[in-house]
């Protein structure tokens, strides 16, 4: 064999995952990147699961999707929602095929790693005032001390009245933050291990420092914050045991890179799948099967409660379609095919180690899919069928999308899940894809463009093939 020949064999037998600069034209590119400023203004209203379902829906509701009405008939290519308790929420496009041929669905999380206020939040200690907190989600508690944090969420009167709070996100808002020991007096915490280098109840967020005029006596920090909170927003403190307040990075998603290559921001994880899976989901007009994108919460805490996708919601809404025809829930749920869209971790160049460069996902090599997630020995993990993971492989090859493969760090190095394990729990065929992130779970996580873009463009191929 000859130079060309053997190269030819190479190129035939040989896997090698392309490079976005390989395969996109610089009109794709384009493309990207301006579904990327839709992606970025969406990061940037939509920090908490509340948030996210209210610019969903009025996303939604601008394209024609009504809120889901149980018992009632929706006919091929009318747009649904169901709204889950405001924290998450389902867009169903009604195909053209009978429902008994299943449900295309594709899965992502809307809630992020934050810092919950704790339920009896606000104290005063040396004239200032400071809330209490119990961290959300997997973070590493080091890296949420002196950035400016934005107070979002909802407190909820006795009698119902919900009040939504959301403050330090306007340029004038005042932000808060949570302090960390100086330098020079942090010898001892320098000997603290990395993981405990801040302590979960040293997460405590400054509010506030003046006292309230005319008042003398003990606690008037804390009586003028909490005089302020009444005049503003007319809770008081009882109140905060009814109430969801989240802080969360009070910075804004941004280009990253000279090249403007990249995006970051608070929350990539996940709605960097989201807003793809939403976008496709208004996008796929008259599909031949019935399509959702289910928009779920409490993934980051193990997908428990009954907004996260291990409660029955989305099967029962299932059922509800399935009824309309006059089937049983659990003829069309086994005929379902899923894509659990979540991110995986991208390969950093200054952390290689813990990383099996061949099984790894990077940046601006497309959406990654992955077989199996979990750890030690595959444990917590649906780990999709060979077959499922052939028929998804060629529908993104057939239509020129651009992804790779991908396994969250080596073998025994850590690991994780995602929903994938509770749709397949339902007797549904499903697999991981989602989008590669740097520094992910971080208070300020990275993406490539065309990434994001490669991942709107698989959901949306799914949703109409
Ligand atoms: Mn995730
Ligand atoms: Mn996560």
């Amino acid at each position: 064999m000859d130079k060309t020949q053997i190269d030819n064999l190479k190129e035939k037998l040989f896997y090698n995952p392309k490079h976005a600069s390989e395969v996109m034209s610089d009109n794709e590119i384009e493309t990207a990147d301006g579904f990327c400023e839709g992606y970025k203004d969406f990061l940037d209203k939509s920090k908490t699961e509340r948030e996210a379902v209210d610019t969903i829906i009025s996303l939604a509701e601008t394209n024609g999707f009504v809120q889901f009405i149980p018992g009632e008939k929706y006919n091929a290519g009318e747009k649904i929602y169901y709204n889950n308790r405001g924290k998450s929420v389902i867009l169903c496009v009604i195909g053209k095929k009978s429902i008994i041929e299943g449900v295309k669905i594709a899965a992502a999380h809307i809630d992020s790693p934050r810092i919950d206020l704790k339920p009896n939040p606000l104290y005063e200690d040396t004239s200032m005032a400071l809330f209490k907190t119990h961290y959300y989600g997997g973070i590493k508690k080091y890296q949420w001390p002196t950035i400016p944090l934005a107070l979002h969420g909802a407190v909820v009167l006795k009698d119902g009245t919900v009040v939504k709070v959301c403050i330090g996100e306007d340029d004038e808002d005042p932000k808060l933050v949570i302090t960390d020991l100086l330098p020079h007096l942090g010898a001892q915490q320098g000997k603290r291990t990395l993981s405990d280098g801040i302590r979960g109840e040293e997460l405590n967020i400054l509010v506030g420092s003046r006292p309230f005029k005319g008042d003398d006596s003990s606690e008037a920090v804390k009586l003028n914050i909490l005089n302020i909170l009444y005049e503003k927003y007319g809770f008081v403190e009882e109140d905060f045991l009814s109430a969801e307040l989240e802080a969360v990075p009070a910075f804004k998603a941004c280009d990253i890179g000279f090249d403007r290559s990249m995006i970051g921001s608070y929350g990539h994880d996940d709605r960097v799948c989201a807003y793809p899976a939403v976008m496709a989901a208004l996008d796929a007009v008259d599909p031949d099967y019935t399509i959702m994108s289910v928009l779920t919460d409490k993934e980051e805490v193990g997908s428990d409660g009954n907004t996260g996708l291990d409660s029955s919601y989305m099967q029962y809404f299932i059922n509800y379609l399935a009824a309309m025809e006059g089937y049983d829930g659990y003829e069309v749920i086994r005929k379902c095919e899923c894509l659990s869209a979540d991110v995986t971790c991208a390969f950093d160049p200054t952390f290689p180690e813990v990383l099996d460069k061949r099984n790894s996902a990077f940046i601006n090599k497309g959406v990654a899919v992955m077989k199996y997630t979990g750890a030690r020995g595959k444990a917590g993990t649906s780990d999709a069928s060979a077959e499922y993971m052939a028929k998804v492989r060629a529908m993104l090859d057939n239509a020129n999308i651009l992804w790779q493969t991908g396994e969250l760090g080596k073998v025994d190095e850590g690991g994780g899940g995602t929903v994938a394990k509770y749709v397949a729990k339902l007797d549904v065929d499903v697999i991981d894809i989602g989008v590669p992130v740097l520094s992910m779970h971080a208070p300020f996580e990275v993406v490539s463009k065309l990434d994001v873009y490669m991942a709107y463009r698989a959901f949306y191929e799914f949703f109409v093939q």
